[in-house]
């Protein structure tokens, strides 16, 4: 039995998957949400939003739904999801974004700086980075095409297992946005790597 290893509120960790190796992603208190970037061993694959939406055909993912490679590789699999929310529809959050969208000035914790300096500590070069999957987050995309926050919908200790199709460098970030997170203060996530 694997033993979970947190990701501190508002911050990143780094992870290296082996094909066919399957990572839990926990939301312990639940209500939080999270950014998932993937690139192969090598770096010169980056996960793709795009192309998940091409072969998928929607902007959700859950069970059985695989998350596609810029170069049409599949990178992972979604085996389970107690949740079944999850978007690919934002970039992680920024220092740009959050002075542009809410006028902060001073530094704030944030995915895109939390991702690659997780990424860069395994050795790969993330920018420019790849559209985060974003775990748990849960947006409405209105009628008329607006996006409408809600909060998650884990509660706490829910989990998605998404196996490993390839050898993979992963980083993953509690987001601190409070727009994603029901508007609490960030919480942590926890994952497990499960052999096999
Ligand atoms: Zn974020």
């Amino acid at each position: 039995m694997a033993t979970w290893q947190v990701v501190p509120a508002g911050q990143g960790a780094g992870l290296r998957l082996r094909r066919g190796q399957e990572l839990r992603i926990i939301d312990p208190e639940g209500g939080q949400s999270g950014d998932l970037v993937a690139f192969s061993r090598d770096g010169r694959q980056r996960l793709s939003n795009g192309r998940t939406f091409d072969y998928g055909a929607k902007i959700y993912v859950s069970t059985g739904d695989v998350l596609w490679s810029d170069r049409s590789n599949p990178m992972l699999t979604i085996v389970s999801d107690q949740v079944g929310r999850h978007d690919f529809l934002y970039s992680a959050c920024s220092l740009e974004m959050y002075r542009i969208q809410y006028g902060m000035t001073e530094y704030h914790a944030n995915c895109t700086d939390n991702l690659c300096s997780a990424l860069r500590e395994l050795g790969i070069e993330p920018e420019p980075l790849p559209t985060p999957l974003n775990v748990f987050m849960n947006v409405d995309v209105a009628e008329d095409g607006r996006l409408v926050f809600a909060p998650p919908k884990s509660r706490a200790g829910d989990s998605i297992v998404l196996r490993a199709e390839m050898d993979l460098a992963i980083a993953l970030a509690s987001c601190p946005a409070s727009t994603c997170n029901g508007g609490a203060p960030p919480k942590p996530l926890a994952f497990e790597i499960e052999a096999v």
